[in-house]
């Protein structure tokens, strides 16, 4: 059934040559009986055994089983051989100690893919005499009991051939014999090769001894028994042994047969009579009672019988370690290594939840979320802004240095209008932008929000003036208010152009009543129902509620309503475009700074009577003609007429002084705008403030009168250093022509001079100045641009969902280098949410890759100190028969194990994380952004498992390719 042919066996080794451990060694095993293998440490016996069990491939020659020859094996058929055929017991028993003493027997069982049989394993551990311990672990046990787990491991598979290598080193005498006496009890009906250097015991119990040196057979001889030979009545030998029998009288003859034994003998001779010598004496020379006597003789390979064997007798069972066995095995050592563990599975969580979030976000569907928001949307407004690109061009030290894009509010024309008209309906207006406050006389609540955000004008065809009631404003001082600032109104009271409380507790108690707003006094006429406010915002109504967050919500419901617009006639609303011009994108203006003066009584323009001004270019002046500010001018005039009327005073010329007073307090209202007057509910004084037409007829006077004392008739202006409080460059004069009214008001203190003047001036400035930048811009607001804000009454139609979409997703600048943008807060929100995605979606991929990365090498490492851990696991496995696949099983196990808690973890991460992304970023936006659905868990399982096949693969590859003998080794 066994023979081996011209085995050799060569270990390389580095430091030393080469080993011959078997030096061709040819045998042919018998079907059944024990044949030990004998020899000194070192001569080959463990490597034949190997070779022979196929847990270790030969350098040269070949094994036959059952006529198959191993030259055309692979490693996966040796270790179906074993697992077939062999049952191997090792000097250190190799049970595995996680499983019971009945899992150990059964293993070698289901790794042939056979059922757990347990009268089997209870017949066997009877065999053994080791009933009753089926169910403790092995490490209860003693080596011996040990090692009978490992005899009964080996045989319930019923194997034709048991291989124990030196079975009884590690066990005292006895317990050794115990185990001899139970190989021998096998050997009746199987092939048991046993490997030993105790000659003694392959003497007793063996049937066959191969005695090796240097990896050479040196003998090869069997037990046969030898017959005693009658040399007379009361003699006889057996073998070299000549025995007398008890109580007999010999005679002559008998003594010649005893002197012949005697001179033939080459050695001392001993006589004994005594019964116990004599007894031992048979003993140890393997005489029985009969009187025969065991001896070795060579064998007689011929007598071994030449078997021809089927393919189906020949037949190797694949093993196939069952999935429990080896997921059991595999998670014993999650257990051990516990912080290892905990920073592995944080690490790939943390890089599968990345990989979650970033399919959530490629899924995510901006156009579909804008849509889904816009439907479920409350308002019945929808807001269009109209903006332009820039180009900065940043000088430093007179030099251009860098540039850059910026975006500035552009406005719409009356054309734009017709155009959006068209697209969004007739009812489409516009609205100047403008920061106005009304008065009120208390705020109990964060509810009342006193900002106006935008002044409009509706067309007389516009269908919103249906829903006014009253009237819509004719006159100029006429106002049409919303609902919710007539409902602020009402409950913080204000106060009318003659300082009384304004009284009102219904709407219809409002019309007729006068407020300010914006430093203006309008009668109101009509109050525009622009629709109610979330209820939500009610507890906003309690003074003492300052949730903040709701607070936000609420502006914005009011910003992107009407709720925040005043209505007023085609002559008022151009009145107030022209006094909120948006900020220009004019950077260098608060460079462009002159220290402006005016000619003393002598004729002499002196410092430092001066005040700081910038300066800008006006259409229609001369050089030597310049303008003032109203806030410039009034403030200089005040000082010179001070000075005059000081300098009357001292001359005692009070009459002359007195009328100058007179100038003096008109100058003062000039500069304040408005007059000071008390209210007569409160007693407190109140700035009551001029119209645009009072303000530019008293600013008239004011020069005509000045003009005409010859007070401030010319100034002086030269440029100002602000760090060096001095000033610079040339100095010009020139007479003052007028006061400006309708400056940009950001800035009070300006000069007017012609555009000449005002390049000489930059020219010179501005290679002084460290740093400043110009802005550049292709875009010019046509002439009737004033609409800040485009209004649409928002149908819900499809069409204008869709027209406002189009809108959002068209990001470029025209040629004239504008766009038209949608500014409803939810599309911020979304513009918002699609920066975020795109930015986040770039970081959650490099940073997914990097830590996927770092995750896979982690469990890779763990894996690996697993398998290094494990090598034993895998050494027994390995003998019993299992394959190199049943290794990747019992790793793929562990890892898999790993890369579920981990999968868990990152989908509860991930869906957590979508849940606070869509609850916090996502506030005004009227749908979920971001579902952790189905295809986003399908495509974080497979990054995660792709991973894991890649981290674990790489590791148990190298270990599951080695020869079963070197894993064994290792233990
Ligand atoms: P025995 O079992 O008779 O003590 P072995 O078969 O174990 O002897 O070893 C035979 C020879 O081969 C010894 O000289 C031993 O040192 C050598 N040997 C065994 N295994 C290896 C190995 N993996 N690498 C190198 N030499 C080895
Ligand atoms: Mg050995």
């Amino acid at each position: 059934m066994l023979e081996v042919r011209n085995l050799t066996k060569i270990y390389k080794t580095k430091s030393s040559e080469d080993v011959h451990a078997l030096a061709g060694v040819t045998l042919k095993f018998p079907e059944k009986g024990m044949v030990f293998m004998l020899g000194k440490s070192g001569s080959g016996k463990s490597t034949l055994l190997n070779v022979c069990g196929g847990l270790d491939a030969p350098t040269e020659g070949e094994i036959l089983i059952k006529g198959r020859s191993s030259k055309d094996f692979s490693q996966s058929d040796f270790d179906s051989y074993r697992n077939t055929y062999v049952g191997f017991i090792f000097q250190e028993y190799n049970i595995l100690n996680e499983f019971s003493v009945e899992d150990n027997i059964s293993l070698a069982l289901e790794l042939q893919g056979k059922s757990k049989d347990k009268k089997a394993v209870e017949a066997l551990l009877e065999q053994v005499d080791l009933n009753g311990l089926g169910k403790r672990k092995p490490n209860t046990l003693s080596g011996g009991q040990k090692q009978r787990i490992a005899i009964a491991r080996a045989l319930v598979k019923s194997p034709e051939i048991i291989m124990a290598d030196e079975p009884s080193g590690a066990l005292d005498s006895n317990t050794g014999k115990q185990v001899f006496e139970t190989l021998k009890k096998l050997s009746q009906d199987k092939l048991v090769l046993v490997v030993s250097h105790d000659r003694e015991f392959a003497e007793q119990y063996g049937d066959r001894i191969i005695e090796l040196k240097d990896g050479k057979v040196i003998s090869d001889v069997s037990k046969t028994s030898e017959q005693q030979k009658e040399l007379s009545e009361n003699i006889h030998t057996v073998g070299n042994v000549l025995c007398v029998k008890k109580g007999t009288n010999l005679c002559d003859s008998d003594y010649e047969i005893i002197r012949e034994f005697l001179a033939n003998s080459e050695s001392d001779i001993i006589i004994a009579n005594n019964e116990k010598d004599v007894n031992s004496f048979k003993k140890v020379n393997r005489i029985t009672d009969a009187g025969e006597k065991e001896v070795f003789l060579d064998t007689d390979d011929s007598e071994i019988s030449k078997k021809e064997y089927s393919a189906e007798e020949s037949r190797f069972i694949r093993s196939k370690l069952p999935a429990k066995h080896a997921i059991r095995i595999g998670m014993s050592s999650l257990k051990s290594k516990p912080v290892r563990l905990f920073f592995t599975i944080i690490l790939c969580t943390i890089a599968f939840t990345l990989f979650g979030l970033l399919s959530t976000m490629s899924f995510y569907d901006t156009e579909a979320t804008f849509k889904e928001t816009m439907r479920n949307m409350q308002q019945n407004m929808l807001r269009l802004e109209k903006k332009y690109l820039a180009k900065e061009t940043v000088y430093q030290n007179g030099e251009e240095s860098y540039e850059y894009d910026n975006v500035y509010e552009a406005r719409f024309s009356e054309k734009d209008i017709k155009d959006m008209q068209e697209t969004f309906g007739a009812d489409t207006f516009g609205g100047v932008r403008v920061y106005y406050e009304y008065n009120i006389r208390s705020s109990n609540g964060s509810y009342w929000v006193n900002d106006v955000m935008s002044a409009a004008y509706l067309p007389e065809n516009n269908s919103l003036r249906e829903k006014i009631n009253g009237s819509y404003p004719e006159a100029n001082d006429e106002i049409c208010i919303s609902n919710y600032i007539a409902d602020v109104i009402i409950q913080c009271k204000s106060y009318d152009d003659k300082g009384e409380v304004l009284d009102a507790s219904t709407h219809e108690e409002l019309l007729g009543k006068k407020i300010s707003i914006g430093g203006v006094f309008y009668k109101i006429v009509g109050i525009l129902d622009c629709g109610e406010i979330s209820e939500k915002y009610e507890e906003l109504k309690s003074p003492e509620n300052e949730n903040g967050q709701l607070q936000y919500e609420l502006e914005t419901e009011l910003r992107d309503g009407l709720h925040m617009v005043m209505f007023v006639n085609e002559e008022r609303i151009a009145m107030i475009a022209k006094e909120n011009v948006p900020y220009r994108g004019e950077n260098l203006l608060t460079y462009r700074n002159v220290a402006v003066t005016f000619k003393n009584q002598k004729g002499e323009y002196k410092y430092p009577n001066w005040s700081n001004a910038v300066y800008q270019s006006r259409e229609g002046l001369t050089d030597d003609q310049m303008m003032l500010s109203k806030d410039l001018y009034c403030q200089l005039l005040m000082e010179k007429y001070n000075e005059k009327i000081e300098e009357l005073n001292n001359k005692d010329r009070w009459e002359e002084a007195e009328k100058h007073y007179k100038t003096l307090e008109l100058c003062s209202q000039v500069q304040m705008g408005g007059i000071w007057k008390e209210n007569s509910e409160t007693k407190k004084s109140e700035l009551v403030k001029f119209s645009n037409e009072e303000l530019v007829q008293k600013v008239n006077s004011l020069f005509a009168k000045a003009q005409e004392d010859g007070i401030m008739t010319h100034v002086g202006a030269q440029l100002f250093n602000h760090s060096t409080e001095s000033v610079y460059g040339t100095q010009r004069e020139a007479q003052i022509v007028g006061v400006v009214t309708d400056y940009d008001n950001r800035n009070g203190e300006q000069i007017f001079v012609s555009d000449a003047v005002m390049e000489d001036w930059w020219n010179e400035q501005k290679v002084n100045v460290d740093y400043y930048s110009i802005t550049s811009t292709n875009y010019q607001d046509e002439k009737d641009a004033v609409y800040g804000t485009l209004y649409i009454p928002y149908d819900h139609s499809e069409a204008q969902t869709q027209m406002f979409w189009e809108m959002y997703k068209n990001e470029g600048y025209g040629e004239d280098g504008s766009r038209i943008k949608p500014t409803s807060t939810f599309v911020n929100s979304l513009e918002m949410v699609d920066s975020m995605v795109k930015s986040l979606s770039t970081v959650f991929l490099y940073a997914g890759l990097v830590l996927a990365i770092f995750a896979a090498l982690l469990l890779s490492n763990f894996i690996s100190v697993s398998i290094s851990q494990k090598k034993r696991e895998i050494g027994i496995l390995r003998a019993v028969g299992a394959r190199s696949l049943d290794v990747f099983k019992i790793f793929f196990s562990e890892s898999f194990a790993i890369t579920i808690i981990c999968i868990l973890l990152a989908t509860f991460a991930s869906a957590l994380i979508c849940n606070i992304l869509n609850s916090t970023v996502a506030t005004e936006i009227g749908a979920a952004l971001f579902v952790f659905g189905a295809m986003s868990f399908i495509i974080l399982v497979a990054i995660a498992i792709v991973t894991t096949v890649i981290a674990t693969f790489l590791p148990v590859w190298n270990a599951a390719k080695k020869k079963p003998v070197d894993s064994i080794r290792a233990l």
